[in-house]
């Protein structure tokens, strides 16, 4: 390393959890990283402070200057690598833009392959572009897949942390408020994602993502319920052997991946597990697949292809902002967007364009069932 320039990234969303995470990696490592580009969406001092505390220059506050600026932030900062760390479909287009721009793309956007992963590597692939994954799941499969050959590996199995609901009995499940399901056991996270990771669908988006990121089938992803979240994923050879990814939950670990990739990351003050020095007991259960429907569903959507995919997604996303704000149920979340995956899944989505046109009529068809469900509570 001695000797080459840092790498230079522009962190997209800066603000939010997976930003201020990859702010703290680069603040470790400044000898290897500089921040050339930042964005946030409206928390303007916090994005000043970073802009001054890492002498960046190109800066955009998307909900006073619109998604368009963040074009020029892409384009303007010079950086190697852009980290996408933008909630919800909003990430979309600054995902397009980067890899347009044939920058490299560290993405912790899931919406960014969940609505386009049928378009999104393949434009990565024509601009020379290298598509990084910064979900803990994702990444570990990303380097098990280096490290065995993808075209050796059968089966991909994606761990879930169970959610604070993982013991809790299905009769139960219409007193679950929203702050029961912000109590996330084992990450720390923004709302909607912890929302996501209560009934399931996280995991399903996750499915999703695999399928499309590492050309999965859906019936060869599993999904395995793994409380102590320290196996991240396992890739399974055609032998049936298991090759599995462990380390402490802790999302700077696959931000530095990505940060670092092509090379192995430094050394960062993480303490590795100690097999054999400390008793570590580790237990994996099938997921409840009648009690957390949003988790079929997603395979349903899966395999029904794009336009379904997008529609779970923005469905989805409107049933737990609903649920946040008290408008549905836990036990409701199926109601609000199964129909919609159904009344979608016919739909042309072969452009951004037409996949844009899904998102915002599965919105507008997920609003007026929770409509419906909430004038009959
Ligand atoms: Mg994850």
């Amino acid at each position: 390393m001695s000797g080459r320039a840092p790498k230079r990234a522009a962190v997209l969303g800066c603000t939010g959890s997976i930003g201020r995470q990859t702010l703290a990696v680069i603040r470790e490592f400044p000898e290897r990283f500089t921040v050339t580009g930042l964005s946030a969406h409206t928390a303007e001092a916090e994005l000043r402070r970073a802009a001054a505390e890492f002498s960046c220059a190109h800066t955009a506050l998307t909900g006073r200057d619109g998604l368009e600026s963040l074009k020029s932030v892409i384009e303007r900062s010079g950086a190697d690598i852009i980290v996408n760390g933008i909630a919800g479909a909003a990430g979309l287009w600054p995902s397009v833009w980067a890899l347009e721009a044939g920058k490299d793309l560290a993405l912790a956007n899931k919406e960014t392959i969940v609505m386009a992963g049928s378009l999104i590597p393949a434009l990565a692939a024509r601009r020379g572009a290298k598509l990084l994954p910064v979900d803990s799941e994702h990444s570990a499969l990303f380097s098990l897949l280096e490290r065995l050959g993808r075209d050796n590996v059968t089966r991909a199995v994606l761990t879930a942390s169970g959610g604070p609901f993982r013991e809790t009995r299905r009769e139960d499940f219409a007193k679950i408020r929203a702050e029961d399901a912000l109590k996330h056991p084992t990450w720390r996270m923004g709302k909607k994602i912890t929302v996501d990771s209560a009934t399931l669908a996280n995991k399903g988006l996750e499915v999703i993502e695999a399928a499309y990121l590492f050309g999965f089938a859906p019936s060869n992803i599993s999904v395995a319920v793994h409380p102590q979240s320290v196996v991240h994923a396992l890739a399974e050879t055609a032998c049936g052997a298991l090759y599995a990814q462990l380390s402490p939950p802790d999302m700077r670990r696959p931000i530095l991946d990505a940060l670092s990739y092509p090379e192995a990351s430094p050394h960062n003050g993480f303490t590795p597990l100690r097999l054999g020095e400390t008793a570590l007991e580790l237990s994996f259960f099938p997921p409840r697949l009648a009690d957390f429907p949003m988790l079929p569903l997603a395979y349903r959507a899966a395999e029904a292809g794009q336009a379904a995919c997008a529609a779970y997604n923005a469905a989805n996303e409107i049933a737990a902002e609903a649920f946040l704000r008290g408008a549905i149920r836990f036990t409701d979340f199926e109601a609000a967007v199964s129909p919609v995956v159904s009344a979608l899944s016919g739909k042309r989505a072969g452009s951004f364009d037409e996949i844009f046109a899904v998102d915002a009529e599965a919105r507008s068809e997920a609003r007026r069932l929770i409509a419906d469900i909430g004038g009959r509570a």
